[in-house]
């Protein structure tokens, strides 16, 4: 689960991570009496006028912009809240920004030159362990960095057995070629940062922006925070940030549902039992020549009910052409889900798309029959290969 850059920064700042403050507002009078406040609280008179959606590259996509006084902060908070926000993560339809960040400007030109910094922690998969990224090149899309300069990525494992040592975030600020206060700065922010990632059960936590400011001061200018969905349980606090508005409102609707679906851009739908008879399923949609619409794990206890709900998300998108179901019957019984499936259609109605049906496992014949014997649309098929052919088939039609 992601959340906001405001949300993540509040989050940060209860760990004692330094953060550019701000004030977050829905309307643009709102975003002035925020930069009223700020301008109590920090003294700034200079504001950033920042976008809050779940995408980076906001700052390229005019979605980032200062304002030098209250006037300003007015005529660009309304230019920002409304607009369709296109980043390169957004997709090219961009989205919707509903809420901006008003935040103190932190580079204000000062004695001595400020300074950008990357910092991130992540569960590096490969080692099973997490691992803390840093870099000098701050401010640039790492991405970028990492493929022409990768001498200039950082990188430090956690050993889970005994947690972030001392001398390993020494050990990296040292590599950042800071010193003085700078050094000192630095070490604070980056193990402060991995507690609030421990504690928090976070997925990720990036800072790009960190900034060094004239002062020497180590500051989150920007916070990506995102969660791992399956310890939110124990997080109930954290999982109230959660921001509907921002996800595809399919997968919303699959959650409520307690289906574990994801949209993706194919055309033939599928719904499985079972994660990676899931990832099998897709293998053979793509060998059938067509694309998988979704992932759709309807879970052990398959029933009428999560397989209306699964037909329903499925149909709602319109990319679908063919609806393939794949369920392996062991606790639940084939007869069952075929009942389910015949149901469900009928209760639905006016399903265009054909759909073919596999099951295989405890009842699986008994199925195949109650399908076959629907007068429905539905094709049921016994094996997997059957299944292949018929996609192929329905496609080519
Ligand atoms: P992103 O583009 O979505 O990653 O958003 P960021 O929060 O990283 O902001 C984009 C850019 O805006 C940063 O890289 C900075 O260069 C700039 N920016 C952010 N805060 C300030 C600020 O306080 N003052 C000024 N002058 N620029 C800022
Ligand atoms: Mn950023």
């Amino acid at each position: 689960m992601n959340i906001h850059e405001y949300q993540g920064k509040e989050l940060l700042k209860k760990y004692g991570v330094r953060i550019q403050e701000g004030i977050v507002a829905e309307t643009a009078d709102a975003a002035v009496a925020a930069a009223n406040k700020l301008n109590a609280e920090t003294g700034t008179s200079w504001y950033v006028i920042k976008a809050q959606i779940h995408a980076g590259g906001r700052g390229k996509g005019g979605g980032v912009k200062l304002a030098k006084n209250i006037d300003q902060v007015k005529e660009i908070a309304g230019q920002i809240i409304g607009m369709q926000l296109v980043t390169k993560q957004t997709g090219a339809e961009g989205k919707k920004v509903h809420k901006v960040l008003v935040a103190q400007d932190v580079y204000y030109p000062g004695a001595s030159p400020t300074k950008e910094f990357y910092a991130c922690i992540l569960m590096d998969r490969a080692k099973s362990q997490n691992v803390i990224i840093v870099s000098t090149e701050g401010g640039m899309e790492i991405e970028e960095v990492a493929e022409h300069t990768p001498e200039k990525i950082i990188k430090e494992w956690v050993d889970p057995r005994v947690g972030l040592q001392a001398y390993q975030v020494r050990n990296l600020v040292f590599q950042l070629g800071l010193s003085g206060e700078a050094f000192k700065e630095m070490v604070k922010f980056i193990t402060n940062l991995y507690k609030a990632y421990d504690d928090s059960d976070a997925a990720m936590i990036e800072i790009n922006p960190a900034l060094k400011t004239s002062d020497d001061k180590i500051v989150a200018v920007d916070a990506k925070v995102a969660f791992d969905d399956n310890a939110l349980y124990r997080h109930k606090d954290l999982a109230a940030l959660r921001d509907l508005t921002e996800e595809d409102p399919l997968e919303v609707e699959a959650t409520a549902s307690d289906l574990n679906y994801v949209k993706l851009d194919g055309n033939v739908g599928c719904m499985v039992n079972g994660a990676g008879l899931a990832m099998a399923t897709m293998d053979i949609i793509k060998i059938s020549g067509g694309e998988p619409a979704n992932f759709l794990d309807v879970g052990g206890g398959a029933n009428a009910k999560t397989v209306e709900a699964g037909f329903r998300i499925i149909l709602k998108d319109p990319n679908v052409k063919a609806i393939l179901i794949n369920v392996f019957g062991g606790i639940v019984r084939c007869d069952r889900v075929a009942n389910g499936v015949v149901e469900a259609y009928k209760n639905i109605g006016d399903i265009k798309v054909p759909i073919i049906v596999r099951l295989q496992g405890t009842n699986a014949e008994e199925g195949a029959e109650i399908i076959n014997k629907s007068g429905l649309k539905v094709f049921s098929a016994i094996a997997l290969k059957d299944a292949a052919t018929k996609v192929k088939e329905v496609l080519a039609a």
